[in-house]
């Protein structure tokens, strides 16, 4: 049992956690101190508020229980010891006399995982003369009897009608409180709306060339990832694994090559004719086939995928907007997922600059293209539309299970136990069966050509395509992607993982377009972003106490400046140590005028005294608390 030493505990109860609230209640005392006005005098005596690295350190020391004498008695099977010590291992002012045995994500631990990486299976998809032949020898490998179909229940498929239809975001707020809880959805347009089939036509399917990954499918249970980390385990860095997890690079191709690639593996794949002449509901033998693969492979199975090609590699499926007045109805179209992201109405559009979000992506697949389970960058929504070939099967686990995949996802990859920044780039398969069989709901979601797919933020998902088939996906933030935004920033910075947003710059931007013309915000159909309960509020709210905590006790405000307008704008900012935004407020020294840092990492810079530091502040506390009473209403806007 630990009894944390020199810390004001007698009057507070200690719960799961404790730590943390401990510490609160340290703060809150050092808060409520007659010397409050001094604490900025040294280093050594500023308080650390909870969650916030260290400024000051004490220490942990092992005693002999006592339950008589110690203010924990009785409440010690409350506890989640090893909770309990990860909890004060991530707090690095708190100092253990006695080393906690917890699992370091360090390259150390990584040298001493025993990991078995052979695959003796025969091959089932043999290379021509050269490694990047485009017409490999497919061996019959269906095994019907065996097959490993999934009992799992579908998402749900909605059915707009042509006035639905007309507005997206409005329609994705309606849906939103069937379909979140499933995680992904399936949404099929009027019979009406029926863009131009452009990407399998003219130039763009005979002649663009598109690079392709090669996916080995009988090693994505866990091989793959085994063979990847072994690479990164001999580069003995890990700042190398980037893109470690990734697939190897595959032969080029056009859409007409790949789709003839595509329909000549399966014709050879599939032998068994029976499967060609059962067109309605093929892709339950293709399901039963792919788990069967994933899970009990008999060879090694090889396929090769076009997934999430840039715009510039094959362009759009759908009619690019133009200036002029002769746009076509599906030029501006709010489905047309390139104008999906632009829309009033998305918070995507108040990161303007940030074309890599904004730009749709294609996918282009064939039978077991797979898209390994994952969550999307900064739990954005990701809507995608089929626009020609097989069905494509999806599965989504809702947002609320997403901690508990996770956890199922590490325990069948024990080698990466202890790497959080590793994780995230994992390229594992995990059939739904096995995650319905731990408690964790998964649905299925069976996309046709010409119908939509929406993934709900942070729902993890996956799938795979049933033969040739391109399709094109783009993310979304609306404002009840909101809460997610701030947690995946803090979550990233975290794990020095790099943003692709600033969730900062749109929050503000949005919050002072809402703060100026509150009519037009609503006529955007943000009608409940303002007001005391508003999206934007709470966002705001919940924001700006978490900097204000930050400014009080990380910064000296003798040492504060005003951000220059410009900083960041061009260029987005970046905390050099946590990759955190910093949009709202940073950190520099006189030595480095281009090093910039979090807040959190402001010691982190160089080694000049503290006294040469300097902050800078976008906005005022004052000027953002001002921001929040006019959403709420108590200030008139034209003051803003
Ligand atoms: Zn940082
Ligand atoms: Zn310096």
């Amino acid at each position: 049992m630990m009894k944390i030493q020199n810390c004001p505990v007698s009057s507070y109860t200690l719960h799961n956690s404790s730590v943390t609230f401990l510490l609160f209640a340290h703060y809150l005392r050092m808060m409520t101190t007659k010397d409050i006005g001094s604490r900025m005098k040294t280093e050594d005596e500023r308080p650390t508020p909870p969650g916030f690295r260290s400024l000051t350190s004490f220490t942990l020391k092992k005693t002999k229980p006592n339950n008589e004498s110690s203010n924990l008695a009785g409440i010690q099977s409350d506890v989640d010891v090893e909770k309990l010590q990860k909890s004060v291992k991530r707090r690095p002012w708190i100092l253990n006399d006695q080393p906690i045995d917890l699992e370091e994500p360090n390259n150390k631990h990584l040298k001493t995982v025993n990991i078995s990486i052979e695959n003796n299976l025969p091959k089932g998809v043999i290379r021509g003369g050269s490694a990047c032949s485009n017409s490999p020898k497919v061996m019959p490998g269906w095994l019907p009897e065996e097959s490993c179909r999934q009992v799992i229940d579908y998402s749900p498929f909605f059915y707009p009608t042509e006035e639905e239809f007309k507005d997206i975001y409005q329609y994705i707020a309606k849906i939103r409180p069937k379909a979140e809880e499933h995680g992904i959805c399936r949404i099929k347009p009027p019979e009406s709306w029926k863009p131009p089939p452009l990407i399998i036509q003219g130039n763009k399917f005979e002649s663009c060339r598109f690079g392709t990954r090669v996916q080995q499918i009988d090693e994505l249970k866990d091989l793959h990832s085994k063979r990847k980390l072994n690479a990164i385990i001999q580069r003995e860095n890990l700042m190398d694994s980037d893109h470690g997890f990734e697939f190897e690079c595959g032969p080029e191709f056009t859409l007409r090559s790949f789709k003839t690639h595509a329909e000549q593996f399966k014709r050879s794949y599939f032998k068994k004719q029976d499967i060609f002449t059962q067109p309605v509901k093929q892709w339950e033998k293709v399901e039963g086939e792919y788990w069967r693969i994933v899970q009990n492979p008999t060879h090694q199975i090889q396929v090769l995928s076009g997934h999430n090609l840039e715009a510039k590699v094959l362009g759009s499926g759908f009619p690019l907007p133009s200036l002029d007045d002769n746009q076509t109805e599906y030029m501006k179209s709010q489905w047309n997922l390139n104008n999906t992201p632009n829309l009033p109405g998305s918070l995507l559009a108040f990161d303007r600059d940030n074309s890599a979000l904004l730009t749709p992506r294609l996918d282009v697949g064939m039978c077991f293209s797979s898209i390994c389970w994952n969550v999307e960058e900064h739990h954005l929504y990701s809507l995608s539309y089929l626009h020609s070939g097989a069905s494509r099967i999806m599965y989504g686990v809702p947002a609320k299970y997403r901690q508990k995949c996770e956890a199922l996802l590490k325990k069948n990859f024990p080698e990466l136990s202890g790497h959080r920044e590793l994780f995230h780039k994992l390229v594992t398969q995990l059939s739904p069966s096995t995650l319905k069989s731990e408690g964790i709901p998964v649905y299925r979601c069976v996309q046709h050509a010409k119908q939509f797919v929406l993934i709900f933020p942070g729902a993890y998902y996956s799938g795979f395509d049933t033969d040739f088939s391109i399709s094109e996906k783009v993310n979304l933030a609306t404002l009840d992607w909101l809460p997610h935004g701030q947690l995946t920033v803090e979550k990233y910075s975290e794990l020095h993982r790099k943003t692709s947003l600033s969730y900062d710059r749109m929050l503000i931007e949005a919050v002072r377009q809402a703060a100026k013309s509150p009519w037009d915000f609503r006529m955007r159909g943000w009608n409940n972003a303002c007001g005391k309960d508003g999206w934007l509020t709470r966002a705001l709210k919940s924001r700006v106490r978490q900097e204000s905590i930050k400014r009080e006790f990380l910064c000296d405000a003798s040492q504060s400046r005003k951000m220059e307008e410009g900083f960041g704008c061009s260029v987005k900012r970046e905390c050099g140590v946590c990759f955190y935004d910093l949009y709202l407020s940073a950190a520099g020294c006189a030595c480095s005028p281009d090093k910039y840092s979090c807040l959190e990492h402001s010691k982190q810079i160089c080694t000049c005294p503290w006294s040469s530091r300097f902050f800078l502040f976008r906005y005022e506390i004052s000027e953002l608390n001002l921001l929040i009473d006019t959403l709420e209403g108590k200030v008139n806007p034209k003051l803003v």
